[in-house]
């Protein structure tokens, strides 16, 4: 029997992996099989096909078919269609933010919440569809009008992370369809559900509303078929969320074949709590930061950097904190609980060696420390460690699970320095009431990260702005503000209506 969470959003537990456009998911097994795992109880939730080589070429070819139709689509109408798939995915929140906790194990509220950021994006991407705006340029030479104008890119690859498993696709997808490409989205092998289903939820609304096949997807059972994806020549757009070093190949990859490629990586993020910062504000924040979806979001706090003078006072406030959050340590499905397991006993390894690490640089654990294997599934307590330097090899990198370091400073630039002194990028953030402190972090020698807040902390991020870091984050920006022209192709236009061939720079070419 299928997990009812599963059966909710008409799910068989025996699912096609491809959706090949006109209606239809592959029947074709011969690529393998994915199976999810549940990560409270270990079970596997379902059996997953893979994309076979032939059923590979037919939805490329039917996105290049549909791209030259969306292309000449009014923006405006494509806005439309954006527009029907928030709606439904709205209609079908609750069943679709439980399918996210059950299989990738972020908490009930969590999952909903990424189901949120899929509605938001796409209203946003509606509002977008009407603002792809160029600008005019005022031409040197006489009786001449120069402007540009932004045109779809094409057909656009979304690799995912198994993280955000369904919120990453949508901030590609609905801001590229508004733009006028198609999109083919090969999911984590680890989540293929949560993507079955939200493309199940789309195509549907999409076909109501009279709309062609915008979303394909696609899943490998392997790596060899995204490695292909990531080589073929007819995706101008690589967009890949998910660790630095799969993304580094990818990023040199795409390069290879002078296409384009949009990388959101890992994140190493610190909170600095300077010695006026408001505790009240800052110790719930720190904690979300570091224990919210258990550590495994790419803006989850890292790294606690703290005045000396007020040191010993958050460290008793925090523990505090995490007694409260190992309370409620459970079944992400369950609304009461806070925080929910890792997503693979992998990632319990990866844990479990980092705290090992840390205690033979000379690290203390303040609090956690431990793997709860008194239960089935991946749970861990969340982690507070103390006594490490910024500089030590294990804080240096990001552990994708619950643990926090916290480090001790003494004046401002020493530590705005130690928070940029990583190989990433990504989010940070400052709890002070001092003006002079806050636009000092904020200004051209603060802050080196794509995300830089003030009394928030580092995780999560509204859809409105620009998401992404720099360095090793690889630098790609999604979501709000000006991301869409990733998705664009900017095209420079003259036009000539005097009687007259003036040549730029006042070039004389007498014939
Ligand atoms: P991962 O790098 O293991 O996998 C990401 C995706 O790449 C998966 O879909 C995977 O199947 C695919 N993949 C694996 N090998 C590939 C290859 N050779 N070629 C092409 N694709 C390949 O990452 P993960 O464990 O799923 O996710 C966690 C990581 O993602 C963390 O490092 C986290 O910080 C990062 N992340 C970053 C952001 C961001 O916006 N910056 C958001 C979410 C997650």
């Amino acid at each position: 029997m299928p997990h009812p969470v599963l059966t909710a959003l008409d799910l068989t537990g025996n699912e096609s992996g491809t959706y090949l456009g006109n209606g239809e998911w592959s029947n074709d097994a011969s690529a393998g099989l994915l199976e999810p795992v549940n990560p409270t109880d270990g079970e596997v939730l379902a059996q997953v096909r893979g994309t076979s080589q032939a059923d590979y070429e037919t939805v490329v070819a039917r996105a290049q078919a549909a791209f030259k139709v969306w292309r000449t689509t009014p923006a405006p109408r494509r806005g439309e269609a954006v527009r029907l798939c928030a709606d439904a995915l709205r209609r079908n929140k609750d069943a679709l933010g439980s399918l996210v906790a059950l299989e990738m194990g972020k908490s009930k509220p969590e999952g909903d919440g990424e189901v949120q950021e899929m509605i938001d994006i796409g209203e946003f991407a509606v509002g977008l569809s009407r603002q792809l705006y160029g600008l005019t340029m005022h031409s040197e030479r006489p009786g001449h009008r120069m402007y540009e104008q932004w045109h779809p890119v094409g057909v656009v690859g979304i690799i995912s992370a198994f993280n955000f498993p369904v919120a990453v696709w949508a901030w590609n997808a609905f801001v590229a369809a508004a733009c006028g490409d198609i999109c083919i989205w090969k999911p984590s092998p680890r989540t293929p559900l949560s993507a079955i289903a939200s493309m199940k939820i789309c195509n549907e609304a999409l076909k109501e509303g009279g709309f062609p096949d915008i979303f394909f997807l696609i899943n490998d059972a392997g790596t060899e078929l995204a490695q292909q994806f990531v080589d073929d020549r007819r995706i101008p757009l690589i967009s890949f969320t998910g660790s630095t070093r799969i993304g580094r190949q990818v990023g040199e990859r795409v390069a290879r074949r002078m296409g384009r490629s949009l990388l959101e990586l890992g994140g190493n993020n610190a909170i600095i709590v300077e010695q006026s910062a408001d505790l009240a504000l800052a110790i719930p924040a720190i904690v979300f930061g570091a224990v919210g979806t258990a550590g495994q979001r790419c803006t989850s706090t890292r790294r606690l950097i703290v005045h000396a003078s007020i040191y010993d006072t958050v460290l008793e406030k925090l523990v505090a904190g995490y007694k409260q959050v190992e309370k409620r340590i459970g079944d992400p499905t369950d609304p009461a609980n806070l925080m929910g397991p890792l997503n693979s006993a992998e990632g319990v390894q990866a844990y479990l060696a980092a705290i090992e690490k840390a205690k033979a640089a000379g690290g203390t654990i303040a609090s956690g420390g431990a793997a709860l294997s008194d239960r089935k599934g991946n749970f861990v307590l969340p982690t507070l460690i103390t006594g490490l330097g910024n500089d030590s090899e294990i804080v240096q990198t990001e552990t994708f699970a619950p643990i926090l370091y916290m480090m001790k400073y003494e004046d401002l630039d020493e530590a705005i320095a130690m928070q940029n002194a990583v190989p990433q990028g990504l989010s940070s953030a400052i709890f002070t009431t001092n003006l002079k402190v806050s636009e000092a972090y904020l200004s051209a020698a603060g802050s080196d990260c794509g995300i830089s807040n003030v009394n928030i902390g580092t995780s999560g991020a509204e859809i409105g702005g620009a998401f992404g870091g720099e360095k090793e984050t690889g630098g790609g920006r999604e979501s709000g503000s000006d991301a869409w022209k990733a998705y664009m192709r900017r095209q420079t236009n003259t036009i000539n209506y005097s009687d007259a061939m003036p040549l730029a720079q006042g070039i004389k070419f007498e014939l």
